[in-house]
């Protein structure tokens, strides 16, 4: 029995052309994926896999929270997630995605793991700020980072450079340089 044997979904013993499944994404199956983007999470997921002419339709509903790290504090913050998809699986001659929803399987295969896909769709649910409500952020972290950003002390340096060369400090010594080194030049060829 692998890891993810549960998430295996039959496909030609689906006698009676239809069958739902339920499965609930929970922090150890997001630690045994070993994904990046997700480490914790508590998602109940229904799969409904029907028979359809030259293919399998699997509808996907997804709903739960995830954990992650709050863009703002870095504090873990639970962010409610849900997905609706719809993937087609059929058979062919070796495993490949032929677009984003159209899944090919090896005839000799009877079934399809769904592991991944519920990872990704889960990865997919996730918004793209995460961040507690406001107030909410852990307040000694957000005060540091406050603290650190403005102002930016790393172009201090530069900006004085730049406006000696604005006064016309910065070119002075090249400026006599050349005109001595041409002197030089004229000597040489007399
Ligand atoms: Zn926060």
């Amino acid at each position: 029995m692998g890891k993810f044997d549960q998430y295996k979904i039959s496909l030609k013993g689906l006698s009676s052309g239809l069958q739902d499944y339920s499965f609930v994404l929970d922090s150890k199956f997001f630690a045994d994926i070993d994904g990046e983007e997700l480490q914790r999470g508590d998602i109940k997921v229904t799969v409904a896999v029907k028979k359809i002419t030259g293919a399998f339709e699997m509808k996907f509903q997804m709903a739960g929270e995830v954990k992650v790290p709050c863009d703002r504090c870095l504090d873990d913050v639970d962010i409610p997630v849900s997905y609706d998809g719809k993937l087609y699986v059929k058979f062919g001659k070796s495993y490949s995605e032929e677009n984003d929803d159209v899944i090919i399987i090896p005839e000799e295969d009877d079934s399809i793991n769904i592991a991944w896909f519920l990872y990704e769709f889960a990865v997919l649910s996730l918004p793209m700020k995460r961040m507690h409500p406001p107030g909410k952020c852990n307040k000694a972290v957000s005060a540091k980072l406050k603290r650190h950003s403005p102002p930016n002390k790393d172009n201090d340096e530069s900006d004085e450079i730049e406006l000696l060369d604005d006064l016309g400090f910065g070119d002075e010594d090249t400026k006599t340089g050349d005109s001595r080194w041409d002197k030089l030049r004229d000597i040489d060829i007399e």
